[in-house]
């Protein structure tokens, strides 16, 4: 269902001065979207900054080459973030997922606006522009640019075609509909060259994610009647192959790859013995619902929390939510 944008038009026309921030570990989708956001609005002439709780992971640098995005408390100050007319969140509506950017929210007087398509949702006292039918919330961003007449320029098309194609898994997830194909088409005759950009986000792999790679599906285990699989990564891991965390990024797809496997979930545990859940499954299994047992969320086919340590009872408590969600037919 398409968003009417008029409210936030007129939001833009009334203001002068935007902030956009997004989640923690930010992914291509919250990067992109801010940079499209920003972009249409510096065509309008308007003043952007783009201020997020997280610094932008390198294997994403080359999205931002300006280096424009600036992190909350590293680079800006609280009371900086706070003085402008309008803060623009895209990509989530959660408080846990804003971490210190959650302050400037609470703090300042501009008005808020969030832009986003998961089905999780705290009340940020926004004006929202949501749709969970959106593939990506980078899907938003350029029917906004459409909406508006905006041309996007090729910079701005390619961090807009980037968003797109990782939350849909290279336009090859069940969320990858027409609409999301009509979305690549209008970037790409904004200039985007597909093959360039495959070969950014998903062939320069280094030696140390491929050893992870092999330790993580090594552990890979089936549960629930051959329907579950779950893996895992400990610090240790980390210092063993020299990889970082970004390294686990997709892991848990490949444990949906096997026949017959409706659900997949890896476990990363984190420097402070938190462990980080990802989460993601095929229809009818909703996995948001089991993500938002544990205060987390997403979408029903993928979908994340952090959990208390240490990681086997991690493992096991996702387990029990998810025997629970199989035998009640599943959990929606
Ligand atoms: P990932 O597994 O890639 O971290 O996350 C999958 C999806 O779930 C993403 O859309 C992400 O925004 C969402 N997600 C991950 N962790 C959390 C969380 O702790 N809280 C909420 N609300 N959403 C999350
Ligand atoms: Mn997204």
């Amino acid at each position: 269902m398409a968003i009417d944008w008029q409210p936030f038009i007129d939001v833009v026309h009334s203001a002068e001065r935007f902030v956009i921030s997004s989640h923690v570990r930010p992914d291509a989708d919250a990067i992109g979207s801010a940079l499209g956001l920003a972009g249409i609005l510096e065509s309008l002439g308007k003043t952007v900054r783009i201020i997020n709780p997280s610094h932008t992971p390198d294997h994403l640098g080359f999205m931002d080459p300006e280096k424009r995005i600036q992190k909350i408390k590293a680079d800006v100050s609280i009371e900086s973030a706070c003085d402008t007319d309008v803060h623009v969140i895209v990509d989530t509506s959660a408080w846990q997922q804003l971490q210190d950017v959650g302050l400037v929210l609470q703090q300042t007087s501009a008005r808020k606006v969030v832009i986003d398509h998961h089905v999780s949702s705290d009340d940020l006292g926004a004006l929202e522009f949501k749709d969970t039918s959106a593939s990506a919330t980078g899907v938003l961003i350029t029917e906004l640019a459409e909406a508006m007449n905006i041309s996007v320029t090729k910079e701005e098309a390619d961090a807009l075609f980037c968003a797109v194609a990782t939350d849909t898994g290279w336009y090859r997830f069940s969320n990858s509909d027409a609409r999301t194909y009509r979305t690549a088409a209008r970037l790409i005759d904004a200039g985007v060259e597909p093959h360039v950009l495959y070969q950014q986000l998903y062939e320069r792999s280094s030696l140390a994610r491929l050893k992870l790679q092999s330790v993580v599906l090594g552990r890979v285990e089936l549960a629930h009647k051959a329907q579950l699989t779950h893996t895992f990564v400990t610090r240790k891991d980390f210092s063993e192959t020299g990889a970082h965390p970004t390294d686990t990024e997709g892991l848990v797809n490949s444990g949906l790859a096997i026949d017959g496997v409706l659900a997949s979930f890896i476990l990363v545990e984190q420097i402070d013995g938190r462990v980080k859940a990802s989460l993601r499954s095929r229809e009818p299994v909703d996995v948001a619902t089991i993500a938002e047992k544990f205060g987390g969320g997403g979408h029903k086919q993928a979908s994340g929390a952090m959990l208390a340590g240490p990681v086997n009872e991690a493992c096991a408590r996702l387990l029990k939510e998810f025997e629970r969600a199989f035998e009640n037919g599943n959990a929606s």
